[in-house]
């Protein structure tokens, strides 16, 4: 069993709570105080985000459904996702500035509030039992095997349905970041970590999963591998 080292975790709440929370902030907003590779990195993760929405619409209604939101950020995916009508969704992250944020940004754009709640928690500490679990662009901080780790804690989260999101391994992916023209984000403070697709998905399936479809997102310096798996 490898899980994330304490200390890396540590140092992945600080900056996000820190230097991290203001450019992540900025880059899942509209603002428009950002550089060129962030907006691109906004672009990317808006592509991310909103096949995530469109997949879970093809469901119809939504509100006999539960949702968690894993590692959620600034909200990008819970506030969508309780404006399209989810029955309840449990928001939560490691860094408490951005549950802060994302329970500000519910509370500006006036929803049900009843339906949302905000944890400050890391993926690990997470419990309950949700239709749907979903993770999008956290496991850029977890190296191969905690990523894996991570699945299997997941997948004992979800009735349903795991929906996962991460940096994919590939021969180019690794020389771009070896030279330092990706993840210019997360890298400059924090470790990023691109994922061998063939270990997350065998992890899921030794879960009893399937991948049920999967979408490579890309934007100049973003690439994203979103996966849904569905329990068999
Ligand atoms: N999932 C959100 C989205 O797609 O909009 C946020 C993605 S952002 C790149 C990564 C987020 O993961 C940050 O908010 C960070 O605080 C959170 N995070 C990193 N490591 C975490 C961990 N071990 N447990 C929970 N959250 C974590």
């Amino acid at each position: 069993r490898q899980e994330l080292k304490q200390a890396e975790k540590t140092e992945v709440a600080n900056y996000f709570n820190g230097t991290g929370f203001d450019r992540w902030n900025r880059i899942y907003s509209e603002s428009d105080d950002v550089n060129k590779v962030q907006r691109n990195i906004r672009i990317g993760h808006q592509k991310t985000v909103d096949d995530v929405l469109a997949w879970l619409q093809e469901r119809g209604d939504l509100s006999a459904m539960s949702f968690c939101d894993a590692g959620c950020g600034v909200g990008s995916l819970s506030l969508p996702l309780a404006a399209m009508g989810a029955g309840s969704i449990a928001a939560s992250d490691i860094s408490a500035a951005m549950v802060a944020e994302t329970k500000r940004r519910a509370a500006d754009a006036q929803l049900d509030l009843s339906r949302l709640t905000f944890t400050t928690s890391d993926l690990e500490s997470l419990q309950g039992c949700f239709h749907t679990v979903i993770c999008l662009d956290v496991f850029i901080h977890y190296p191969q095997q905690a990523a894996e780790e991570m699945v299997r804690h997941l997948c004992g989260l979800t009735q349903e349905s795991l929906l996962v999101s991460f940096a994919p391994y590939t021969p180019l992916l690794a020389l771009l970041k070896r030279i330092g023209q990706l993840f210019p984000g997360p890298s400059k403070t924090t470790r990023a970590y691109t994922l061998r697709e063939d270990g997350i998905i065998k992890a899921a399936m030794g879960c009893g999963f399937e991948p049920i479809r999967s979408k490579l997102n890309q934007a100049p310096f973003y690439f994203s591998r979103l996966i849904e798996f569905k329990k068999i």
